[in-house]
């Protein structure tokens, strides 16, 4: 099958013809429709992603397609149907898997890190009867690819970790792929929403998914505060760092209202700088400081429900235009560290 590949970190990715993968037991082997192409692409391509260790490399983590072939274990009744999986593949058979927590599951694979990823014709999904969702009719596969990662991640955040209730108001404190998710999900829940970024594209974005208000974050922390504050009278009830960074995180925890809640969404490697966070603030006023990481399988359904329904308008959250072919994915993918989002880029691995 045709693949993107890349040869080490920083190598140039090239398209290549890789052997076909075979559904392993439990697993199933999906045929890309489409596949969305991520920041995290990015950082793995740098070398940033302890978790890929084997070369050439195929990246890769979100996308849809059709189930092509299913190995031991897993009902034939599946193969043909259109279907997406969660970029955080879950074992299925572990305490926190049988719990419900399988976006946290310790023995969890993730195509295009430990795994080969989805920029292929070809993707395999391990423990299928855990992971694989199916689409619901009227959803395109196409559509669906660009829901397995940022908008995903943004809709556990602010659905099941904030709670967020109509009303309610939220800071979303950058505003790339998930931060814009962010966005646009709370807005679909009925939130009053601010935006804060330092690009003054990203906060026209955030206007045009329905932020009320938007704050510029160049004009530095404390009044980054002093402006949400003003905006919610007397702080919001939800923040989330889309961004992760230190400073974005204090910002966030800063800007709640008593008993506010506090969602991390975006990563915080320690080579970044440990967050400070004010615990006397965190105590004092009851704040609640949790964090969030992918979603499971199971909990898609919601989702796909919302999608569906026109809750949340998921095509307005995708880049314009064709999906890109494998060729243009490589170029895309090195040029992301520059370039700011137009919106979720998607790939046709069969162009
Ligand atoms: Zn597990
Ligand atoms: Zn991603």
């Amino acid at each position: 099958m045709r693949a993107l590949t890349y040869a080490a970190f920083g190598a140039t990715p090239v398209v290549a013809s890789v052997p076909d993968p075979t559904a392993p037991p439990g697993g199933a082997v999906v045929r890309v429709v489409a596949s969305g192409l991520c920041r995290s692409d990015w950082h793995g391509w740098m070398g940033h992603d302890g978790d890929i260790t084997t070369f050439p490399h195929v990246p890769g983590h979100e996308f849809a397609g059709v189930v092509e072939a299913v190995g031991e274990g897993v009902d034939a009744a599946w193969r043909g149907r259109p279907v997406t999986a969660p970029f955080v593949m879950a074992c299925g058979t572990c305490q926190v898997c049988r719990k419900g927590a399988g976006q946290v599951c310790p023995h969890q694979r993730q195509p295009g890190f430990t795994d080969p990823g989805s920029f292929a014709e070809l993707v395999v999904v391990q423990a299928a009867r855990t992971n694989l969702v199916a689409l619901p009719d009227g959803l395109d596969p196409r559509l669906a690819a660009g829901l397995g990662c940022r908008v995903a991640t943004a809709y556990r955040a602010v659905v099941a970790r904030a709670a967020v209730a109509p009303g309610e108001s939220i800071v979303v404190i950058g505003a790339g792929g998930v931060g814009l998710a962010a966005v646009a999900v709370a807005r679909s829940r009925g939130a009053r929403v601010c935006a804060v970024d330092i690009s003054a594209q990203s906060l026209d974005r955030a206007l045009f998914h329905g932020a009320d208000e938007v704050v510029d974050a160049s004009i530095g922390p404390d009044r980054v505060v002093a402006a949400v504050t003003h905006w919610s009278a007397g702080g919001t009830d939800v923040s989330i760092d889309a961004l992760g960074s230190p400073e974005a995180c204090r910002t966030g925890i800063l800007a709640l209202a008593r008993r506010g809640r506090h969602v991390q969404v975006g990563l915080l490697p320690p080579a970044a700088g440990r967050a400070d966070v004010p615990m006397e603030r965190v105590i004092g006023w009851e704040l609640d400081v949790l964090g969030s990481h992918g979603m499971a399988a199971a909990d898609y359904p919601a989702l796909l429900g919302d999608v569906v329904s026109g809750r949340l308008a998921l095509d307005d959250l995708l880049a314009p235009g064709e999906p890109l072919g494998l060729e243009e994915t490589g170029a895309a993918l090195v040029a992301m560290g520059s370039t700011p989002s137009r919106g979720i880029l998607l790939v046709d691995p069969s162009r």
